[in-house]
């Protein structure tokens, strides 16, 4: 097994049972793992077993993963401007925020959603209201929600820092929201982040709009598109646009220390891309075992 950098893994997947996904992660060296909490390309899932459960709890335990978080249904738009479609979004977010709390998870990632067309003031508007309406029915759960920044393609809303930050002042629960941020998606969106003045001015913004404390956690990905592109395509570390600068700075930023860092890079080829990520970021820490 590979040396353990404790806030550091990658997406895993769940088939054949939610518990597997530890298992692949305990192979990889991970001390964090994001999972999708069902097949993230359907709406219907049954309902979690008390079995599934326990043996997600009894494989978290085996494995010593302590930074455990999802990621939600590509399906979701929580800023959709149709009336149902806005529902079933809240419906679907409900239940998988429900699933995250029963598996003890830290939060549930989710891309604000896609206005499509009606404009990002409507759009901020009806994300705030899915939260509040989300967080509402969810009121006895610990679990919170991470707001991803995207790409910036389309209609998305979340491309900057400020566009979360105005999603989170205007929720009636900020207390359970936060943000994950995405390095290639940073990137997309025009944050240039392959020098340390970029790295720093991207950060600086992040604490002057959301804040530092409000980042629960990152997903490390390089990009295959140039900057400012708004395509969401991510690249091995150190193989894309991005380079390694970005990762080595981050992954020494004492401030976000605790914070999960998970790689969504290519999969292919399987463990042996995983793998090298993984051994390109634990090289990129200075201090290892912190
Ligand atoms: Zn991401």
């Amino acid at each position: 097994m590979t040396r353990r950098c404790d806030e550091i893994g990658a997406h895993m997947s769940i088939a054949g049972g939610l518990h597997h996904a530890l298992e692949r992660g305990r192979e990889l060296g991970c001390g964090a793992v994001q999972i999708f909490l069902k097949n993230q390309r359907q709406w219907a899932a049954k309902p979690l077993g008390a079995d599934e459960i326990r043996m997600f709890h009894a494989a978290r335990r085996r494995t010593g993963i302590r930074r455990l978080f999802a990621h939600s249904s590509y399906l979701i738009n929580l800023a959709s401007p149709d009336p149902s479609a806005w529902a079933q979004a809240v419906t679907a977010f409900t239940d998988e925020l429900e699933r995250a709390e029963a598996l003890g998870l830290s939060c549930v990632v989710i891309h604000p959603g896609s206005h499509m067309g009606a404009g990002l003031e409507p759009g901020v508007d009806r994300v705030t209201a899915a939260l509040d309406e989300t967080l509402a029915r969810t009121s006895g759960c610990r679990v919170k929600v991470a707001l991803e920044n995207t790409a910036g393609g389309g209609n998305s809303v979340g491309r900057t820092f400020g566009e979360l930050a105005a999603l989170i002042d205007r929720a009636a629960r900020p207390e359970r929201i936060g943000v994950c941020v995405d390095t290639c998606h940073l990137f997309a969106a025009g944050y240039d982040l392959r020098t340390e003045k970029g790295y720093r001015e991207a950060m600086a913004e992040c604490a002057a709009t959301v804040g530092h404390r409000r980042v629960l956690a990152f997903h490390l990905n390089d990009a295959k598109a140039p900057l400012g592109s708004g395509l969401d395509r991510h690249e091995h570390i150190g193989r894309g646009s991005l380079g390694l600068t970005p990762f080595r700075l981050l992954l020494n930023d004492r401030r976000f220390a605790r914070v999960p860092k998970v790689l969504e890079t290519p999969k292919e080829p399987e463990p042996a891309a995983d793998l090298r990520n993984l051994a390109v970021l634990r090289r990129l820490r200075r201090r290892l075992g912190r």
